[in-house]
């Protein structure tokens, strides 16, 4: 991408704004700012991978672009994996651009509940708008395929809702390599669309650059400073001066950037994620469900608090996942045409903390299940298996060691009236968020209603962060509307500011 660059020594930059992060937060922030003629830099630690470089393997892809090669995990009983891209474009370039809006009784919710005001959905809607148009988020033309008739087919015979998710693209090529970086660039992520238009308005994107600390001087963050990747692995110290600095490292990074920057208190107390249960199923004969495009439809009766769905599937995908219990599991890749992967996520009670450790270049997460999630992951669970044995599954292998297979619609049910081993269930998550919870009060929020760091001038943060709780439904269309929203709001008051120190130099 023009404008990309990496360093070949120590480097010391200014700009009008600096933006720490370049997914789906720091590309809609980059596209606010630069569209205002700001003279921006945006630092981003992972490295640039255009789609011409896509490699298109798990095993290539995987260590390159996903954060710790995609091993990361919450600590609890269980530990519950989630996943993060780092690099240029951030998770966008791994995740599967499906966008969905939070309901509008959630949003008006979350605005009445953390005292956020101009946050209802009357007032986010053009934001949304602005996001979906950003990646053309809309419904894949033709006929359902394979995977997405699985749940079509679940939904009608058990008389549960189901919709279409609508995603970012644009002539997707149904490579089925979303989680790899789209080799097409069908696929609507930060780095085909708000990131190169950025650039073009001179926007100057330092890859690989990894920030370690902003400073401080008053209310004012002067400088960001970290070290950057140099196309010869050498690493360089850099530092980057400017007006204003929005964080949008993601829900993990960026509290942990405020805690080492001594800037707030109150990031990462209220990380929140969708805990999510898998299942494969064995279908009779060869799906090849690897073929096609992810499932493009989800159950939806039980949302917001439920929902079931379906994953990307590749042989390399369905052999980790069998991993989780080898030993009774493994015989399932001989069979593997016949396996599908689908989840069933829940909106959790539960809350979890980001920590950042001095001496640990990565911060530890912790999330702890509240009672009821257990109850709604047991529910969703049984569910899950009875909509897989609705569209025909002949064997439903549960992500609990030790269970399954399971054989009838009754053997799933007895999931939702049992309890589930916590320590032997197999959790995972895609998407995370809430870490700086918005709020009305410096004592009970990290960040003002519009992202602005309590006590301080000219901090930002633009990112999953910002969510008050779990929507229930994918984040993505929600993080690019509130850091659009951010970015806006942080022009319009240093306008303002700018007004009054005009007004008083005049008088
Ligand atoms: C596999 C997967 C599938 C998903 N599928 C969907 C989906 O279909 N639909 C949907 O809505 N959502 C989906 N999501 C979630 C969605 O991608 C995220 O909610 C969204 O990208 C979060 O945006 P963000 O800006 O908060 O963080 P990110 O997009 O993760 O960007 C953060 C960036 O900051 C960088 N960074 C972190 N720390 C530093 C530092 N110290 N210095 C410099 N840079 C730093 C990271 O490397 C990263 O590139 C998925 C996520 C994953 C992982």
């Amino acid at each position: 991408m023009k404008g990309t660059f990496r360093l070949s020594g120590p480097a010391s930059l200014e700009a009008d704004a600096c933006i720490v992060g370049s997914g789906a937060g720091g590309a809609s922030v980059a596209d606010v700012l630069t569209a205002a003629g700001l003279d921006v830099v945006m630092l981003e630690e992972g490295p640039n991978v255009p789609a011409e470089a896509a490699d298109g393997t798990g095993g290539e892809a995987i260590p390159r672009l996903w954060r710790g090669a995609g091993l990361t995990a919450a600590l609890g009983v269980p530990p519950i994996a989630y996943a993060e891209g780092a690099a240029v474009g951030g998770s966008t370039e791994i995740n599967s651009a499906i966008f969905q809006r939070v309901a509008d009784d959630m949003l008006d919710g979350w605005a009445r509940e953390f005292e956020l005001a101009e946050f209802g959905a009357a007032a986010l809607r053009p934001y949304y708008d602005r996001a979906a148009a950003a990646v053309n988020a809309s419904l894949t033309p033709g006929p359902l395929e394979p995977p997405s008739r699985i749940l079509a087919e679940a939904g009608e015979r058990l008389g549960w809702k189901v919709s279409a998710l609508e995603r970012g693209q644009r002539f997707c090529a149904g490579t089925n390599m979303c989680s790899f970086r789209c080799p097409t660039g069908g696929k609507q992520s930060m780095s085909e669309t708000l990131l190169p238009a950025a650039t073009s308005r001179g926007m100057r994107l330092l890859a690989g650059a990894r920030v370690e600390r902003l400073l401080r001087r008053g209310r004012s963050i002067v400088a960001a400073v970290g070290r950057a990747t140099g196309p010869d692995g050498r690493t360089h110290a850099f530092r980057v001066r400017a007006k204003r600095f929005f964080v949008a490292a993601g829900a993990v990074h960026t509290p942990a950037l405020l805690q080492r920057s001594l800037v707030s208190r109150r990031a990462g107390a209220t990380f929140k994620l969708h805990p999510t249960i898998k299942c494969v199923a064995l279908f009779d004969e060869a799906r090849d469900f690897h073929k096609f495009r992810l499932p493009l439809t989800a159950i939806t009766e039980f949302m917001p608090d439920q929902r079931i769905g379906g994953s990307v599937m590749t042989p390399a995908l369905l052999a980790m996942g069998l991993a989780e219990d080898w030993t009774r599991r493994g015989h399932l890749m001989e069979r593997w045409r016949q396996c599908g992967s689908f989840y069933g996520m829940i909106r959790p009670k539960g809350q979890g903390r980001v920590l950042a450790l001095p001496g640990l270049a990565e911060p530890l997460v912790f999330f702890r299940l509240a009672p009821d999630d257990w109850r709604a992951l047991a529910e969703i669970g049984a569910r899950l298996g009875e909509a897989m044995f609705a569209a025909g599954a002949r064997e439903v292998w549960p992500s609990v060691t030790g269970a399954g297979p399971w054989r009838s619609v009754g053997e799933a049910r007895a999931l939702a009236d049992g309890d589930l081993p916590q320590a032997r269930t197999n959790l995972m998550t895609i998407h995370i968020f809430g870490s700086c919870r918005p709020g009305a009060r410096p004592d009970a929020s990290a960040v003002d209603g519009f992202g602005r760091v309590w006590g301080t001038d000219n901090l930002v943060v633009a990112d999953a962060s910002l969510i008050p709780d779990a929507p229930g439904c994918n984040p993505q269309g929600t993080v690019m509307a509130l850091a659009f929203r951010a970015a806006e709001a942080a022009l319009a008051m240093s306008d303002r500011e700018g007004r009054a120190r005009a007004l008083g130099e005049a008088a």
